[in-house]
């Protein structure tokens, strides 16, 4: 089911939240109630050499444009399709000289495509550029700062040629890229590559517990490149039953956090105070601070010679962040066997004391089994990753796409470690949940699927005889390097949809 036009929703007034979408119909998990093409995108300045400026697919082998070698493409059919967005920015960067930054660049594709099309409605929008929000009027003095260095930019890199917008236009689509520019991945969806700007979804509000998910789909035309070209577009999926009138919601922030983090980050970077059923009632909040039962009450102890217990988790609560702020800047100096040791001492002190969903405890299991699998240490990965998705699966929504993608890093990791029985059950388990967050024709829901038929093969051949297995298994591993995981990066890709300029 595809739905490229707008009939399955309407605008309409939600309480306390000012615009809202509301579904027009009934809707099933994995329907894709929206698909919608980026109004303009670019890619982040450290990437352009490395993602198509079309499809903004990670590609290893990129074609340059002849005129501004600037921007790259995987192909003549993505350059073709490209240049109707990039003929001016082509001719700018070729006269200016320089390359300005992705937010520039965003802006002037913005402004060109007004220049083009006018300032109304673009056909299959529901709101125009000019009626999406700014926020200016929130901006804090750093803020201000920054918008009138990007607005002095933007005048001095737009052409005279083009058609001349006022100060308080230019600072309103800066304005806008700041609190709507929805973060690009590429095709994996491992890793944030650009910027794009997609009025319909900037309609859909936010809920820490929603009932609709956003992916990015970078087309498929490799497959049907004589046929037809799929344009890069976002699709709004529904996570679960929504009812015909339901208000349509996506989380702007990763559901992992405690309430009053989220609600700080929301504020900070869209300007509002999430009053949402999980932040008002503080659901989860219980598990997420969860404190071992034992540890509650010290036997063989007297009371009275014990710290309370409150106490002693904060105690371990706060030697957590010590040593996430601690890990985190090893990690960004790929100091790795550091981070491992870093996280074994942090888990030494939480095991006694913290519950095993408490996020404290998450983040730091995660951060070991990604860095161990990254070091080939599949054993230990896979033990460390095992409890990460027992505690995800008591915290997310059963069909998050974050869960998912944890739960096929992990199976991943079992499956590497040679334990094919968790393997296979984790790989089918995020298979599930990406057939309805991703979609059927995803690229990485089509990963999982060979790698579920060939977990499977393994599985029987391991339950039919198993010395057979790990013999084959290790003959196997002689012959062909394991699969390298990918380097655990700082940058993480779930913190946020939407871009924010650091
Ligand atoms: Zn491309
Ligand atoms: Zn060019
Ligand atoms: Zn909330």
């Amino acid at each position: 089911m595809t739905a490229d036009s707008m009939e399955n929703v309407e605008l309409f007034s939600s309480e306390g939240k000012g615009r809202g979408l509301k579904a027009v119909k009934e809707f099933c998990a994995g329907d894709v109630i929206f698909a919608e093409p980026a109004y303009a995108a670019v890619v982040f300045d450290s990437l352009t050499a490395h993602v198509c400026h079309n499809c903004f697919k990670r590609q290893e082998k990129l074609q340059r444009c002849g005129q501004c070698k600037f921007a790259h493409y995987c192909d003549r059919t993505c350059q073709k399709d490209a240049w109707t967005n990039h003929k001016n920015e082509c001719s700018s960067i070729k006269k200016n000289g320089k390359i300005p930054n992705e937010n520039i660049r965003l802006a002037a594709r913005i402004m060109w495509r007004i220049e083009r099309e006018g300032t109304g409605l673009t056909e299959g929008c529901l709101v125009s550029i000019d009626d999406l929000q700014n926020h200016v009027d929130n901006f804090g003095e750093e803020e201000k700062k920054e918008l009138m260095a990007d607005v002095q930019t933007f005048t001095d890199f737009w052409p005279p040629s083009s058609q001349q917008f006022g100060m308080q236009y230019i600072s309103h689509i800066f304005g806008v890229i700041n609190c709507n520019g929805f973060t690009l991945s590429d095709q994996r969806g491992l890793q944030a590559v650009g910027v794009g700007i997609f009025p319909n979804l900037c309609l859909v509000n936010h809920d820490c517990w929603p009932n609709c998910t956003v992916i990015v789909n970078n087309g498929n035309h490799e497959a049907v490149k004589s046929m037809f070209h799929t344009q890069m577009r976002i699709e709004l999926r529904s996570l679960g039953k929504v009812d015909k009138g339901e208000e349509l919601s996506v989380s702007y922030v990763d559901f992992l956090n405690l309430r009053e983090e989220r609600k700080q980050q929301l504020k900070r970077q869209y300007y509002f105070d999430c009053t949402c059923e999980h932040c008002t009632k503080g659901l989860k909040e219980d598990l997420m601070l969860g404190v071992k039962e034992e540890s509650k009450v010290p036997c063989n102890v007297p009371l009275t010679k014990l710290p309370s217990s409150q106490g002693v988790a904060k105690e371990v609560i706060q030697f957590s962040k010590e040593t996430m702020e601690k890990i985190s800047k090893a990690r960004s100096e790929g100091a790795y066997h550091e981070v491992v040791k870093l996280c074994r001492e942090c888990l030494k002190k939480q095991e006694p004391v913290l519950a095993d969903t408490n996020i404290y405890m998450l983040k730091i299991l995660s951060l070991t089994s990604e860095v161990l699998s990254y070091l080939q240490n599949f054993e230990e990965a896979a033990e460390y990753a095992r409890r990460m998705v027992e505690g995800y699966l008591k915290l997310y929504h059963s069909n998050n796409a974050q869960l998912g993608m944890a739960v096929m890093r992990a199976g991943v990791t079992h499956w590497h470690a040679g334990l094919i029985e968790v393997g296979h059950s984790m790989i089918c388990k995020a298979y599930a949940i990406l057939l309805v967050t991703h979609g059927p024709t995803h690229p990485i829901t089509k990963d999982l699927e060979a790698m579920r038929v060939q977990t499977e093969m393994e599985l029987r051949m391991f339950k039919e005889n198993e010395f057979v297995y790990h013999k084959m298994r290790e003959a196997a591993l002689k012959n062909q390097p394991m699969h390298i995981m990918p380097e655990p990066r700082n940058n993480s890709i779930s913190s946020s949809i939407f871009h924010k300029k650091q």
